[in-house]
């Protein structure tokens, strides 16, 4: 759900397989963790990642030709599966839970085909056992439902019933009998307290589907992507508390609904839900009747540049005159313990406004006089008064509320703490003019704004359930609106806005992303459709899967985009070398700023000349891959110099 900024743009690693891959039973933390518990009077449910979408969601590997296919090495991945389940029924664990995601996306009649054999294969081996079957995320089309609900040896099956509200329809309409339902009514994936009362009367319906004795109440999905509990809480408010609930309390919720069904309904407890949900419903806190109306205004209409990018490209030029192949970076600069420790001091009120601003300062004159000295052409700030990319502009919008302790696991070790938008969005104040200003006055080269962009805060943020999200993120775009013509008003000639998390939102479901990426980019187009035709709007996006993306993209309508390329072997190149037709300002990242290698000229020089292979000279930008905040200052200088250097021998030989 998040990326993790302090590994940027890394998401996942999925096992890479080929042909020829073995697998073995090589760690048994499944069963020494259940012996554990069971050690401790616990009897869990141990859950695995099922065969079929453990072999989806894993990628080919390197090099393996194009035939093959990652089903193929089902029957040499069940082996192992039956003896992990052998050792977990020798530990005396009774159920068991494999996750099948993959279930809720569009697959063909032979990945489906692949599930019925698959739990065919494993039907003897988990005899014995209930096997639980959860899917999660999304709607489950109809075609899966009805072959997950005819897998052999399942017993149990388990849906996401907020994400995937359609679903119900499908259980409502048919539901083997026997078999258990885990009902996902509790949101696993945010932050809101549940609607009790709702999810009573939704569970009530389903007991007459599945019947009185197989019905589990469940969270959507693991808890994994909430915070963990709000007792760690200190600094929210008691009113803004009470409409949360973090993993803690899901687990509460969860029960209390099981009791409910049971007969025991603990009214007490019903009744401060309702009153909590209330409250949130009627809070001045909420809504702001003008953003409402503002943003309503914004639906079905078309927000545009009125002049097309070629044109307008051209007047921009005239005013900055760069260079062709023109270098910049993509924001932020090394984030050094000393800067960390100036905005940690500034926070605690240990240092003065003065003292802070003057340190940012000194920190920003450090970062432009680099820049000046590296030769780059359209200079960055630095961004040293931004911890996150998104809590700094939260932090500076009402509607949006933080938490001290609501980590949630992005990445490995890396972890996020999501802002929670609660209320109607909008922005008292400039919140980054000052300092654009200030960097721009320290060169006479273009300085570039630099903001992030309204879908990257939506979907890096806990977004409010009661209003659609294309709603919070139009809001949201009408706030970076102000904020971008508050940058051109103040001089401002090059503002990036950032939208490194568009690509991420995209949903599970092929027919859900029309609709998606309409308002998104529709949303990122209206914060920039007012600017005058010589500002230039750039944007930067992360991860590298944009060919099926890449028409929305050029429909966002920037001037230039600086985009990640290079861990993708150039997949992006492939898109314009099949002749897709890009006029904008293009930079698809000439080295990886993930890794503290250094990339030298030539490397660098050869990936260029590969993009001028595809891409007009002159639309052609020179650029990292992502934002420098997690480097050294001693890898990003000889980076950045070599880019120059690169650049500049090219330049000679165009
Ligand atoms: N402007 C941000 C930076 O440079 C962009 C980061 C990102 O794409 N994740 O850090
Ligand atoms: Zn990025």
């Amino acid at each position: 759900m998040f990326c993790c900024y302090l590994s940027l743009c890394s998401h996942f690693i999925v096992p890479e397989l080929g042909p020829r891959t073995k697998f073995s039973y090589a760690s048994h933390k499944a069963v020494s963790e259940y012996k554990e518990a069971k050690a401790l009077g616990i009897d869990t449910v141990p859950v695995l990642i099922g065969p079929v979408s453990y072999l989806l969601l894993s990628k080919p590997a390197k090099g393996v030709e194009k035939s093959f296919s990652l089903l193929s090495l089902l029957g040499s991945i069940l082996p192992i599966y039956k003896e992990v389940v052998a050792e977990l029924k020798a530990a005396g664990a009774s159920w068991i839970q494999f996750d099948e995601p993959t279930l809720v996306k569009d697959l063909d009649a032979h990945e489906l085909a692949a599930f019925s054999s698959a739990y065919a294969e494993l039907e003897s081996a988990v005899s014995g056992l209930n096997v639980l079957i959860e899917t999660y995320f999304a709607d489950i089309p109809a075609e899966s439902y009805k072959t997950l609900t005819s897998l052999s040896g399942v017993t149990a099956y388990g849906f996401d019933l907020i994400r995937g509200a359609k679903t119900l329809d499908l259980i409502r309409s048919s539901f083997p009998s026997g078999k258990y339902l885990f009902a996902g009514v509790v949101d696993g994936r945010n932050i809101w307290a549940d609607d009790l009362a709702a999810s009573l009367s939704t569970l009530q319906s389903l007991e007459v589907v599945a019947g009185k004795d197989k019905l589990v109440v469940s969270t959507s999905c693991s808890l994994m992507h909430t915070a963990v509990d709000l007792v760690n809480e200190t600094k929210l408010d008691d009113e803004i508390k009470s409409w949360l609930a973090f993993a803690a309390q899901k687990v509460v919720e969860v029960n209390a609904l099981a009791k409910a069904l049971a007969g025991q309904k603990d009214e007490a407890y019903f009744a401060a839900n309702a009153a909590a949900l209330a409250s949130r419903k009627s809070s001045p806190r909420v809504t702001n009747e003008e953003v409402q109306k503002a943003a309503a205004a914004l639906k079905g209409s078309d927000h545009r540049r009125a002049t097309n990018v070629s044109a307008r490209l051209d007047a921009q030029q005239k005013k900055l005159n760069l260079p062709i192949l023109p270098t910049t970076t993509i924001g932020s600069f090394p984030q050094t313990v000393e800067l960390r420790r100036v905005r940690r001091e500034y926070k605690a009120k240990k240092i003065s406004e003065e003292e802070y601003v003057s340190a940012i300062k000194e920190e920003i004159s450090k970062v432009v006089k680099i820049q000046e000295e590296l030769d780059i052409d359209v200079l960055v700030h630095g961004e040293p008064e931004r911890n996150d990319m998104v809590e700094y502009f939260g932090e500076q919008l009402s509607g949006f509320a933080f938490t001290a302790n609501g980590w949630v696991q992005s990445y490995g070790s890396r972890c996020v703490k999501p802002p929670i938008i609660y209320g109607d969005v909008s922005r008292p104040n400039p919140m980054t003019v000052f300092w654009s200003k200030t960097a721009q006055s320290m060169t006479s080269r273009p300085m570039k704004g630099m903001l992030t962009g309204p879908v990257t805060i939506l979907n890096w943020s806990f977004v409010r359930n009661d209003q659609p999200r294309f709603e919070t993120c139009y809001q949201i775009a009408l706030a970076i609106k102000k904020e971008v013509e508050d940058l051109e008003a103040a001089g401002i000639q090059v503002i990036q806005i950032d939208e490194a998390a568009l690509r991420e939102g995209l949903p599970l479901r092929k027919s859900e992303h029309a609709f998606y990426l309409d308002w998104a980019v529709h949303s990122f187009r209206i914060t920039n459709c007012g600017v005058q035709d010589t500002t230039q709007i750039h944007t930067h996006m992360c991860y590298s899967n944009f060919n099926d993306i890449i028409h929305s993209i050029i429909d966002m309508d920037a001037d230039v985009i600086t985009i990640e390329n290079s861990r993708s072997d150039e997949k992006l190149l492939s898109v314009f070398r099949e002749g897709v037709k890009y006029g904008a300002g293009i930079g698809p990242g000439v080295y990886d700023i993930h890794s503290p290698r250094i990339p030298t000229t030539e490397e660098i020089a050869d990936r260029i000349n590969k993009m001028l292979a595809v891409l007009d000279t002159n639309i052609l930008w020179v650029n990292p891959d992502c934002g420098l905040k997690t480097r050294k200052y001693t890898e990003v200088k000889p980076a950045l110099t070599n880019m120059v250097s690169a650049t500049k021998l090219i330049r000679t030989q165009l």
